[in-house]
């Protein structure tokens, strides 16, 4: 008897302790620890960002809440189902943003799912996107620059240097502090020189970090000139401006007619093909500036016209002056007269007015000096450009009578962006095509 009561005491004793160890073992599998650390892995970027975690026992998963602005709750965003996982990468972010992030362990027992507390905050950013940016110069010693505003950053860094590499000892940099301006002027710069530009937004995270957007894309502009009237030139007096192409002349066209400019104290423009200046031809040009004319660009090689001219004829010609002489040329007529929107953009990045002509004297048609001669002088008019060639030595003949004929009628005669200049008060605008001094044809069909 007394020993079937020990057994069956035994018996017990050993089904108390088998549940209260199961018991316990159910409690602990219930149970789910806090995340204690939440640590940035990678931030700063445009639309990602990479938090990480220390491990949580047992853990089966975790959860990534942020918090929202609207209804001011941290939400859940992400469940990363793997508790060895202990990393998160957050995809599509909005750009120059604070993120505050919150993680949660869980735990899965018998179906149902168990979490532990929520982390502590860690806070992440984005950097601005990167800002589209365009350059030009109209007014002298100024290049203006315009950007796409981005209402979310902080403001704008500007730099800008003479040398594409902005290398530090001739880079400047200018700081916007109004996220919806667009625009701003770099003043004082030299003319006629080429500055590169670039612009970055930057968003102020806190008191201590700054995020920067990547640079813009570097633009460039050539700096407007001042358009300065010789004295004995009077605005209010009747002006014109003779124009010759293509030249500087292999014959002694061009030197005749910069004679007779010189005898009479007149000035022209001269719109120059890049490939015929050389070392012999660059007298001419020499005595041009010398005589205050204005160098013309007329394209590189004079092969291509309207449509067809590249960039490159352009910019081509522009060097083969500059290196000739040291000055850039300030006015842009195509071959033929026609336009384009590559002719357009490359004279505005070049810093040329465009310009064609109302008054053709035909010299190359008739070349016949008494022609050339009664068409210059019957259809000439106050701010008319005239349209001649200085390869030619019947128009050298009939600029030795033209020159003299129009000062008598009372003509002052000026460079085109002098004509201009005089006329309407205002340096002519880069890339727009002027056909006389007021009017305007910028069709590019
Ligand atoms: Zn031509």
């Amino acid at each position: 008897m007394v020993k079937k009561i020990r057994t069956a005491a035994f018996f017990l004793i050993i089904i108390i302790l088998i549940s209260a160890f199961s018991g316990i073992a159910v409690l602990k599998a219930k149970e789910v620890d806090g995340v204690d650390k939440v640590q940035v892995v990678k931030q700063g970027m445009v639309d990602s960002c990479e938090i990480s975690w220390n491990k949580v026992s047992g853990a089966n998963g975790y959860y990534i809440y942020a918090f929202n602005q609207e209804n001011e709750k941290f939400e859940k965003i992400a469940n990363v189902e793997d508790g060895k996982t202990l990393k998160y990468i957050l995809k599509d972010l909005t750009p120059s943003t604070i993120y505050r992030l919150k993680v949660q362990a869980y735990k899965n027992f018998r179906d149902t799912e168990y979490t532990g507390d929520m982390s502590s905050e860690c806070k992440i950013y984005t950097s601005p996107s990167q800002v589209v940016v365009d350059a030009n110069s109209v007014s002298a010693g100024v290049m203006a620059v315009n950007w796409q505003n981005d209402a979310a950053v902080s403001g704008y860094e500007i730099q800008y240097s003479p040398k594409k590499e902005f290398d530090e000892k001739e880079t400047s940099v200018e700081t916007v502090d109004d996220p919806n301006s667009n625009t701003y002027d770099l003043k004082g710069l030299e003319e006629q020189k080429e500055y590169f530009v670039r612009v970055r937004g930057y968003f102020a995270v806190d008191e201590k970090t700054t995020a920067y957007a990547e640079w813009s894309e570097i633009q460039s502009a050539t700096i407007a000139k001042t358009v300065k009237l010789p004295d004995h030139i009077d605005p209010n007096k009747p002006m014109l401006a003779l124009s010759f192409d293509d030249g500087p002349a292999f014959n002694s066209a061009t030197k005749r007619i910069l004679d007779t400019l010189e005898k009479y104290g007149a000035r022209a423009t001269f719109y120059m093909v890049g490939s015929r200046i050389s070392k012999s031809t660059k007298v001419h040009l020499d005595r041009q500036i010398k005589l205050g004319c204005e160098l013309g660009n007329h394209t590189y090689d004079h092969k291509r016209y309207g449509k067809k001219v590249t960039a490159s004829d352009i910019s081509k010609c522009s060097d083969v002056i500059f290196d000739a002489v040291g000055q850039r040329p300030t006015s842009f007529r195509c071959p033929g007269g026609n336009m384009s929107s590559t002719i357009q953009k490359q004279a505005k990045k070049e810093n040329m007015m465009i310009a064609h002509w109302t008054v053709d004297t035909q010299d190359w048609k008739s070349k016949d000096a008494k022609k050339i001669y009664n068409r210059a002088t019957k259809l000439a008019y106050d701010g008319c450009i005239i349209l001649m060639h200085d390869i030619y030595e019947p128009t050298a003949d009939a600029v030795e009578k033209i020159v003299p004929a129009l000062i008598e009628q009372g003509y002052q005669l000026v460079t085109v962006s002098e004509l201009i200049q005089a006329k309407t008060g205002k340096p002519a605008k880069a890339g727009q095509q002027y056909l006389d001094y007021k009017t305007i044809n910028n069709n590019t069909n």
